[in-house]
């Protein structure tokens, strides 16, 4: 099963992606998370990467697109793999159409701009292992502090007002066009991401079956 998660910033991607990998027992594959990862490490791409997240920008095809198409052919994704937060732009599509990776489903978890900004007001991330929180929606058992980890819960330097603005931005010029691209393809499923966690789940694995 290779499936691909559209959706505005915000939208809670992450949050099914996570749960369909724990479901159908396929890896997560978040662009986004591996950009962390290689910030807090410190490496060269992380340092590149930062750059353009701070500004809400997205990362250029040069540090992105290899990486994926990589990561892909590992053993782990033979069965399938959940990727989120790519592609996000129509040449990052015809990437992944190029390295021979057919997909079953492009799942658009639908969320009107106005609903995406109280969510990403309230989105905490564990600077730790990478959760992912809401202050109202999603709530760790202690304030601040992650559930599976201990660690300390904080607001993403690009969940801040201003630069949630610009994401958007971005995302409706260059990633919402993959909504039509995969209608063509025939791949493309649309659920409504403004219900609670569980119900979107519940219309996913309606879309995927058993
Ligand atoms: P969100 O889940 O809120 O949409 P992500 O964690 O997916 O955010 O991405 C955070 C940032 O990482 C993006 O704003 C962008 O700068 C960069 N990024 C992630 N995936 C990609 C990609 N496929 N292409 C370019 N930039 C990316
Ligand atoms: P994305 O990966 O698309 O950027 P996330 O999965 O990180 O989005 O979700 C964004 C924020 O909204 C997080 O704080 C998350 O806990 C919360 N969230 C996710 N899904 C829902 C939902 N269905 N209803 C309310 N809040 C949600
Ligand atoms: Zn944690």
């Amino acid at each position: 099963m290779k499936i691909i998660m559209l959706g505005a910033p915000g939208a809670g991607k992450g949050t099914q992606a996570k749960m369909i990998a724990n479901k159908y027992g396929i890896p997560h594959i978040s662009t986004g998370d591996i950009f962390r990862a290689n910030i807090k490490e410190g490496t060269e791409l992380g340092r590149k990467a930062k750059e353009y997240m701070d500004q809400g920008l997205l990362v250029p095809d040069e540090l992105t697109v290899d990486l994926v198409v990589d990561r892909l052919q590992k053993e782990d994704c033979a069965n399938g793999f959940i990727l989120d937060g790519f592609p996000r732009t129509i040449s990052q599509a015809e990437a992944l159409k190029n390295a021979n990776q057919t997909l079953d489903f492009a799942i658009d978890v639908d969320v009107p701009d106005e609903s995406i900004v109280s969510r990403m007001a309230g989105r905490r991330a564990c600077v730790g292992c990478g959760a992912t929180y809401h202050i109202k929606y999603n709530a760790p058992k202690t304030e601040g502090v992650c559930d599976v980890c201990g660690k300390e819960l904080i607001l993403r330097d690009d969940d801040k007002a201003e630069t949630v603005q610009k994401r958007l931005k971005v995302y409706h010029d260059q990633t919402q066009p993959l909504i039509d691209y995969y209608k063509e393809v025939g791949i493309l499923r649309t659920v409504d991401g403004t219900q609670n966690m569980d119900d979107v789940f519940a219309a996913i694995v309606t879309i995927l079956g058993a």
